[in-house]
């Protein structure tokens, strides 16, 4: 706090007349249409907020920096991750159902959306701290979503929605599985992995392809919240998470995450036993181990929330050469969905706003708009031109691809592998993954859950899908929820 704080102004920059008193005829008389500060002051008011984000609206988020400290070249040559490379990041976390005022420390995934601010322009990778998700196809995701958020007749969240979505959509049962562990309830977000999640392309400098998928491993070490103490967190405190990580960097006590990729070799994918690109599937460490890439660390709180955390705008279509997308059909539909709903919720020029302008010059072909701010002067508007516009580097550009095999277009699921189910990872992470005490608490928290209000039907339903995913837990489920 300055000691002599500014004088207030009109958002003209003139002296305002008051912080106080509208402008009346007479002390008691009525307000004039033509007091403009107030109306200034309101009409902005009425205009303070942004729609939230339909999903992971609740979040908060800092700065930092990734420090590549190993060599990957040999599998990519994007300028962010060559040996030695450090560039600039933001990261915001959140929890996915909530609004923004919901509670940080309730049973969610967890978004971990990066933005690096690259050499080669921006290029985001937006996660989540699970390694899948509950679908494979965008065309099931706002069904999801709307099971998981409110009813429509009493407004309220509803655990019979969520069972019912989940049982009758058996691909969940993985992240399910993952969720209802204490994974679900992480202490603070520096207590969390993250994970790009989906698979993605890396094209190295001879033009090779190879498959990655991306692990950010906590230095913090993994701490969770049970049930109980996640629900006391509810009551007590529900920016717990937000507070955490703000008090963290305040105090300069930095959270950091190793990020490691997994390496396919771009033939592999045919002929792998999973499917590759399905989202609700890891890649066992043991079929493609953990290669060490780098550290990611975070040591700048923002100066504004609404400005740099609220209107950040993270989307997976945000990509630099040496790394494209892959056949996921998840990640297909998000490369879409998100630029989508910045444009609705910040507007049409959200890239030109501080944070999420990249730190590179710009000279592309998108003009004017709402509240444009920079602009390229004379640049001619069209190409080709005979008068000097950008143009196109074909060669480093280049669209990261892969072949597709010709086909009729269809409506169906993608073509399975030798070891594609619902149930198999799912029951690896139960049996061979948990100790007794981490089981002890998924069944717990998953016997809690039912009883929250879930019907019959349903409920009968959920003790098949955990049968399906291991016969003991099933039963003990089904002991626990009145089910023979
Ligand atoms: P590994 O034994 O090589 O690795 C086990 C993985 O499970 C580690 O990544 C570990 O993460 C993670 N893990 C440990 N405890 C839990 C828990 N309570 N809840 C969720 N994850 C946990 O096994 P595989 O690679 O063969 O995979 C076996 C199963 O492990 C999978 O079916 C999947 O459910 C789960 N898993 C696998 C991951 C992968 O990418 N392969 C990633 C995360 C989970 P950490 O080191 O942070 O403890």
């Amino acid at each position: 706090m300055p000691e002599q704080p500014p004088v207030s102004t009109t958002d003209h920059g003139a002296p305002a007349p008051s912080d106080a008193f509208s402008l009346t005829v007479g002390a008691d008389g009525p307000i004039v249409l033509h007091d403009h500060h107030f109306i200034q002051q309101m009409a902005h008011f009425n205009r303070e907020r942004v729609p939230e984000r339909n999903v992971h609206a609740k979040g908060g988020g800092a700065f930092g920096y990734f420090q590549v400290t190993d060599n990957v070249s040999a599998f990519t040559k994007a300028a962010v991750f060559q040996p030695g490379r450090a560039t600039e990041v933001l990261l915001r976390l959140s929890t996915v159902a909530g609004e923004q005022g919901s509670a940080d420390t309730v049973r969610d995934p967890r978004g971990f959306a990066l933005k690096f601010y690259t050499t080669e322009g921006n290029y985001d990778l937006v996660g989540n701290n699970t390694p899948i998700f509950f679908i494979r196809d965008p065309m099931k995701f706002p069904h999801f979503i709307r099971s998981q958020k409110r009813r429509p007749d009493t407004g309220l969240r509803d655990h019979d929605m969520q069972w019912d979505f989940w049982t009758l959509n058996p691909e969940s049962a993985h992240q399910v599985a993952f969720l209802f562990t204490d994974r679900g309830t992480p202490r603070t977000w520096r207590h969390m992995d993250g994970f790009g999640s989906h698979t993605y392309l890396w094209i190295n400098a001879a033009g090779e392809r190879f498959w990655v998928k991306y692990h950010f491993k906590t230095e913090q070490g993994i701490a969770n919240f049970t049930a109980a103490e996640a629900a006391l967190q509810v009551a007590q405190d529900a920016d717990f998470h937000r507070r955490d990580l703000f008090n963290a960097i305040a105090r300069g006590d930095y959270p950091a995450w190793t990020l490691y990729v997994q390496v396919m070799p771009y033939a592999d994918a045919p002929g792998y036993r999973f499917n590759p690109f399905d989202l609700t599937k890891v890649w066992p460490h043991d079929d493609y181990p953990l290669h060490r890439v780098g550290r990611l660390v975070l040591n700048r709180n923002p100066d504004n929330f609404f400005a740099q955390v609220e209107q950040a705008a993270f989307e997976p279509s945000a990509l630099v050469p040496g790394i494209g997308i892959s056949p996921d059909k998840m990640l297909l539909g998000r490369m879409f969905a998100y630029a989508d709903t910045h444009r609705y919720r910040i507007g049409t020029n959200y890239l030109q706003l501080p944070v999420n302008q990249p730190k590179v010059p710009v000279h592309g072909y998108t003009f004017d708009g709402a509240m444009a701010y920079h602009h390229h002067g004379a640049q001619p508007v069209y190409s080709p031109s005979s008068y000097g516009g950008p143009q196109a580097d074909e060669a480093h550009g280049a669209d990261a691809g892969w072949g597709v095999a010709a086909g009729e277009m269809v409506r169906a699921a993608a073509t399975l592998h030798a070891e594609d189910d619902d149930f198999g990872q799912p029951g690896t992470l139960v049996r061979d993954v948990l100790s007794d005490l981490d089981r002890d608490r998924l069944a717990g928290n998953v016997i809690g859950h039912l009883r929250g209000g879930v019907s019959t039907p349903v409920v009968e339903r959920a003790v098949a899908y955990w049968r399906a995913i291991d016969k003991a837990l099933g039963d003990r489920i089904a002991a626990s929820v009145g089910i023979g």
